[in-house]
């Protein structure tokens, strides 16, 4: 998608500090982090949100689950744990239609619900 800020970023047309990359998934530093550690960790594949997975592209899933696996390892959060947000939609908060994934950490995060 020519339009979309991340496929930008995975085309490196736009900046982003990359922490992680494989031949399915890549993952940078949020701009506006809520967290001490905040990434986006992302399909290259362009899927606009939850709502359009389908039998096809939801095999991405596995890739992106054990992708954040390893940014957890790698960036230290992964034994004190973490959360992984995905906002869905216009009541769900999404406000970038690339699928992507917040993995948030490094400090003790509140309850969230809503
Ligand atoms: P969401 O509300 O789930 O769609 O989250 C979009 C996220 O993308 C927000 O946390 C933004 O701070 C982040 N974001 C937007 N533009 C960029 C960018 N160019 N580089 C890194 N993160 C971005
Ligand atoms: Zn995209």
């Amino acid at each position: 998608m020519s339009d979309c800020i991340f496929c930008k970023i995975i085309n490196r047309e736009i900046p982003a500090t990359i922490v992680y990359e494989d031949d399915k998934v890549i993952a940078f530093n949020d701009i506006s982090p809520a967290a001490p550690v905040h990434v986006l960790v992302i399909p290259k594949q362009h899927i606009d949100s939850v709502s359009q997975l389908n039998e096809e592209n939801v095999r991405v899933l596995p890739d992106i689950y054990l992708a954040i696996n390893k940014i957890a390892e790698k960036l230290g959060i992964k034994e004190n744990g973490f959360r992984v947000i995905v906002n869905n939609g216009k009541d769900g908060g999404q406000v970038v239609y690339h699928l992507h994934f917040h993995l948030i950490g490094g400090k003790k995060l509140g309850s969230l619900i809503v």
